[in-house]
């Protein structure tokens, strides 16, 4: 019921909309892509061993939503004023980054 709403605003709006899939987000780590394996829900924090970056875990799953949704639309990373659009978009919708820059796939 909410992606269906959400979907029928941001056609309305005329913002792009893409689902992108959930799962693992809370399994890989959003700076380097290292899956860190499966936490119990008392684990509250992301820490990657590979890479040392740490923060709060649902912050990290929703960073790792983000990159997929940038994926959709092509963008690997955003620049400027874009990034609290996508964030707060992030795991369901994607308003198409007008200065999104970046090669996809790198
Ligand atoms: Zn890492």
């Amino acid at each position: 019921m909410f992606l269906s709403t959400l979907e029928w605003t941001c056609r309305k709006r005329g913002v792009f909309f893409a689902r992108v899939d959930p799962k693992g987000t809370s399994q890989t780590c959003p700076q380097c892509g290292v899956h860190t394996g499966k936490k119990d829900l008392s684990v509250r924090v992301h820490e990657c061993l590979a890479c040392g970056y740490t923060t709060d875990r649902d912050v990290a799953a929703a960073q790792v939503l983000l990159q997929r949704g940038l994926g959709v639309v092509g963008a690997t990373r955003a620049v400027g004023r874009t990034a609290p659009t996508l964030v707060a978009a992030a795991g369901y919708a994607v308003k198409k980054p007008v200065e999104a820059t970046g090669i996809p796939g790198q």
